[in-house]
């Protein structure tokens, strides 16, 4: 008898999303630190009856970072990401978890159309500060592709389409959704296998930590309260970070914990951000200059220091022209305002005169770049080269990066493979679950 592809191919497809509803009800009876800790293999003894394939559990954490002039801006992604099934092959979580996390993978994504935009507010991050996974610029096309790959891995060893459940993790996760739902346009539900969402704000809650009537705690207050540092915070990767850290020490037993500990949860985390610099991934460029839109340096490590490439914004070309040679087209902050949903100023309510250049944005950026007037100075050969870079703008809208940042150096990987933010395909060495020494 000939068998029918197509149809059994559909069967399977209702057969694994019968499992699915299985896992969703399973994880709904349990509250978000049990999720958690079924994911992390701390109490799955305690339900022998769960569906199999909640083992088989992808759990991603995630934050984002926007825009502080606009809401619907989104400029940097942090994903961790952990395989269930890794965690059922380690005999011990280790002193704070430090098996764990060495089974996790960290991601730094910065939204490549936006990497220019520099935030004001008290608590910005610096994106360069970033300290957990290797930073990587995406474009809208690749930025889905990673998303694709984050939240849809296959089930068995053959893409056949289908995947593996997902429980979601996040620090104020809503928030985070919805801006990778609406702005970055990646629909979560699209594969239905999105099991559930859970929150450290929660899991702060079902573990006693936490128990104000009205006010969420914060992350930095569980940081400070869990006794490790918040380093460089308000970039996505670092807060994707602590955020799994923090969830983790929230579910761990007191066996793993304080001071009888052989090393010191500072110390764990310490080598948890060191092995993160390893992780590899393939999707974006790992270099990005907003300035000139090139994929061969960053803005600040052009061949001849500061990126010197002849830009010009045609917008202001005709309604600023003294400003039109600062900036590309693609990168107007005067267009950003208008498109976005900004309720700071708009600055073509200032067109026609000129404000002080530390006042505003558009002349804070062209107050810091060559422009028409201002030929371009080449260095002389043999002598350093940042001498021509421009000084750093104090408030600007619009960044004008100019800090050194080692870890987007040295050469340049391919940008040409699929990502790999599965782990099984990143580090060979950390699928043996228990490779690290206590
Ligand atoms: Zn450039
Ligand atoms: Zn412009």
């Amino acid at each position: 008898m000939r068998s029918n592809p197509p149809q059994m191919a559909s069967q399977a497809q209702r057969t694994h999303l019968e499992e699915m509803a299985d896992v969703r009800r399973f994880f709904e009876t349990l509250n978000h630190a049990d999720t958690f800790r079924y994911c992390l293999n701390l109490n799955r003894d305690r339900y022998p009856d769960a569906p199999g394939l909640a083992a088989s559990t992808i759990v991603v954490c995630i934050d984002t970072e926007g825009w502080d002039a606009s809401s619907n801006v989104v400029k940097e992604l942090g994903i961790n990401v952990f395989d269930s099934r890794d965690m059922a092959r380690l005999t011990s979580p280790g002193p704070w978890g430090m098996h764990i996390m060495k089974n996790i993978y960290f991601y730094f994504a910065r939204i490549q159309k936006h990497a220019h935009l520099r935030n004001k507010n008290a608590s910005a991050g610096d994106p360069e500060k970033n300290r957990f996974g290797q930073m990587r610029f995406l474009d809208d096309r690749e930025i889905i592709d990673c998303l694709k790959d984050t939240f849809e891995w296959p089930l068995g060893n053959v893409d056949d389409g289908v995947v593996r459940p997902v429980v979601l993790l996040g620090h104020a996760l809503d928030n985070d959704v919805e801006k990778i739902e609406k702005y970055l346009g990646f629909d979560l539900m699209a594969k239905g296998n999105l099991v559930k969402q859970i929150d450290t704000q929660v899991i702060a809650r079902n573990v006693g930590h936490w128990n104000h009537p009205n006010n969420q705690i914060g992350l930095t207050r569980l940081v400070n309260n869990l006794d490790f540092t918040y380093r460089d915070g308000h970039t996505a990767s670092n807060d994707a970070a602590m955020t799994t850290i923090c969830a983790i020490q929230l579910v761990l037993s007191n066996k793993y914990k304080g001071a009888g500990q052989p090393r010191s949860l500072q110390n764990v985390v310490d080598q948890t951000e060191r092995d993160s610099q390893s992780h590899d991934w393939s999707h974006g460029s790992k270099l990005f200059c907003f300035r000139c839109g090139s994929r061969a340096h960053m803005v600040n490590r052009a061949p001849n220091g500061y990126c010197q490439a002849r830009v010009r914004c045609t917008r202001c070309a005709i309604e600023r022209p003294n400003s039109q040679w600062g900036h590309r087209s693609e990168t107007c902050v005067m267009t950003m305002f208008e498109t976005s949903n900004s309720s700071r100023p708009n600055p073509n309510r200032r067109r026609g005169r000129q404000p002080p250049a530390s006042q505003t944005d558009v002349s804070a950026e062209n107050s810091t770049i060559p422009t028409a007037s201002t030929p371009i100075q080449t260095p002389p050969i043999g002598r350093g080269t940042q001498s021509t870079q421009p000084p750093a703008p104090t408030s600007s809208w619009a960044i004008i990066a100019a800090r050194p940042a080692p870890d987007a150096m040295g050469p340049t990987r391919s940008s040409r493979g699929r990502l790999v933010v599965r782990p099984a395909s990143l580090r060979p060495q950390q699928r043996d679950a228990n490779n690290g020494k206590p």
